[in-house]
């Protein structure tokens, strides 16, 4: 395994804005962005949805040599990857192991072994690639948790977070999946109280998981607003010393993400506050006191007038 690597981790719940930061750091550092690394077996490898590039990811030639090197020297069959990976990345299960860091467990033995193929299926993509910066928005505490333990010291941990109440209102519109070429497919919809919850404990796994990841908080209303500022921040806090500067030649060929990817201009950013006039009312009213203390915490409400609280 190459130490050179350097891994970014965009950590966070949906809807956040990790594409746009995805594809803002993209203007800035010479990377491999590869979307969300934890479904490249099932959405990628299995089902044959499209990478960024436009072509499906089991026929796109970046995915198709990077599964080649995975698959070298080991007859490694992409489903029975994918069931390991869900054995052990389910929250419950994942969390539970790990603090009460149980012994001798087909959990502990199939925890090794994913962390084996994360570490193959990275080496691979740097050298497909030819970087040494990897960006991985899979988002996710148990996937961020596991890639920090098989990268010890080359991880940065990127926390993500936008207000709440914007989050809980995109979970209430839905969204094409337009990866998924062969049919209509959606992107899943949340209740305001799954929104709400979900939010809670997705940042709160993040935070638990940060003395190991270290951890850098953008607010997406701050990259928005100011994404210049934040990227700046967010690059020194990477590794000002051995970053690369973006050359124009890296092209995405990420797995799964907002539909952006496939449209927008990179340097297209627009706050999207749509909640503020269309999420009113007894809705908002639940989902703010769901979630007061982190939005407290991170100054989503303020008693200042710098405050995000919709006016
Ligand atoms: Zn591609």
């Amino acid at each position: 395994m190459s130490d050179n690597i350097q891994i970014i981790l965009i950590g966070g719940y949906g809807r956040s804005g990790s594409t746009l930061l995805e594809m803002l750091l993209l203007d800035r550092l010479k990377a491999a962005s590869v979307g969300e690394l934890k479904y490249l077996w099932q959405r990628g490898f299995i089902r044959g949805e499209l990478c960024a590039c436009g072509t499906p990811v089991n026929t796109c030639p970046f995915w198709g040599d990077v599964g080649g090197r995975v698959r070298s020297g080991a007859d490694t069959d992409f489903t029975e990857v994918e069931a390991l990976r869900l054995s052990v990345e389910r929250h419950r299960m994942h969390f539970i192991h790990r603090d009460l860091k149980i012994p001798s467990t087909t959990y502990t033995q199939n925890r090794a072994a994913y962390i084996e193929i994360l570490r193959g299926t990275i080496q691979a993509i740097a050298e497909s690639s030819g970087c040494n910066i990897i960006i991985d928005s899979s988002k996710d505490p148990a996937h961020i948790d596991l890639m920090a333990e098989a990268f010890p010291g080359q991880v940065r941990l990127v926390h993500l977070v936008r207000d709440s109440r914007a989050v809980a209102y995109s979970f209430q519109t839905p969204k094409v999946r337009r990866e998924v070429h062969w049919k209509t497919e959606m992107m899943g919809t949340n209740s305001l109280l799954r929104a709400a919850v979900t939010w809670n404990y997705i940042n709160g796994a993040l935070e638990r998981i940060a003395g190991k990841a270290g951890l850098h908080r953008i607010r997406y209303e701050d990259l928005a607003t100011d994404p210049t500022r934040m990227l700046d921040d967010l690059i020194t806090y990477i590794d000002p010393a051995t970053q690369d500067t973006a050359d124009g030649t890296v092209s995405s060929h990420s797995v799964s993400g907002n539909p952006m990817r496939f449209s927008v201009s990179k340097r297209e950013v627009r706050l999207d506050e749509r909640w503020k006039q269309k999420f009113a009312g007894w809705r908002r009213a639940v989902v703010t006191a769901l979630t007061l203390h982190r939005l407290l915490k991170y100054r989503f409400i303020t008693f200042g007038s710098s405050s995000h609280e919709g006016k």
